[in-house]
């Protein structure tokens, strides 16, 4: 369902993704780990044009990113992305940060969103929050309403930028919880993240980026157990 090939983008004269290729098939899950400025939030902000790339090519769903606005628009239709701060509307109820979207954007009516949203706020085990505002809800509740949103938009790809990393210990598990739901339901989800047990239940490929490109890619028991490259093993020797 995505294809990038020969993906390299600048910042300036900072060369930060180098040559990527990278296919995801329908239902895929992968996980994308590195340490800090290797290019990961980079990368799958540019699968829905939240970056621009200068070279090479990103195809999601049969569409090729370029600057045409109706596909980027149709492409974020497609690809939800959940970040690593939530980026809820602090303004808005839950209800509301979960239908603006879809009658917005989808042109659903509004009671149509409203039983969508709570279909998924249900699914996240958080409806009895609906009327709240983000800031009555704990970072683990943020971070469910936010996957929710993201499902509201019935998205074919979900996308997660490190979405456990501001989060308090305790309140992880129910976030991964939810992910794991989601991926036995088949999503496809292409997840950056450094939560090891996460990537051994879900992924079927774990990948290690390191300055700017794909070093080393494998099933999760062989990248564990077996990494091949010294910095993959230096890698996962500081966050085991
Ligand atoms: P982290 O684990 O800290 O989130 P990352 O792997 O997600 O790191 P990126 O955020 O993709 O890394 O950044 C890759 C590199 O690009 C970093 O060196 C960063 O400083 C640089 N960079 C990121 N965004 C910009 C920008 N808008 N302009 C210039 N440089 C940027
Ligand atoms: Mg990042």
């Amino acid at each position: 369902i995505i294809q990038i090939q020969s993906l390299n983008k600048w910042y300036g004269d900072f060369h930060v993704l180098k040559n990527i290729n990278l296919e995801v098939r329908k239902q895929e899950k992968i996980v994308i780990c590195g340490p800090s400025g290797s290019g990961k939030s980079t990368l799958i902000r540019c699968i829905n044009r939240l970056e621009e790339h200068q070279k090479g090519k990103i195809i999601v769903d049969d569409i090729e990113l370029t600057n045409n606005l109706k596909n980027i628009e149709k492409i974020r239709t497609e690809v939800g992305m959940v970040f690593q701060h939530f980026n809820l509307f602090p303004h808005l109820s839950i209800l509301d940060n979960l239908t603006i979207g879809p009658i917005w954007v989808r042109k659903t009516p509004k009671k149509e969103a409203e039983e969508t949203a709570m279909f998924y706020l249900e699914k996240v085990k958080i409806a009895e929050q609906a009327n709240k505002f983000p800031g009555q809800l704990s970072g683990g509740q943020q971070q469910r309403v936010a996957i929710a949103r993201s499902l509201c938009m019935k998205p074919k790809v979900m996308l997660f930028d490190e979405p456990t990393s501001a989060l308090d210990p305790e309140m992880v598990k129910e976030v991964l919880d939810v992910m794991v739901q989601l991926s036995e339901e088949g999503m496809t989800m292409i997840v950056v993240t450094h939560e090891m047990g996460f990537a051994k239940t879900v992924a079927q490929r774990v990948m290690l980026m390191d300055e700017g490109m794909i070093l080393e890619e494998n099933n999760p028991t062989d990248f564990f157990e077996h990494p091949e490259h010294e910095r993959t093993k230096f890698f996962l020797s500081q966050i085991l």
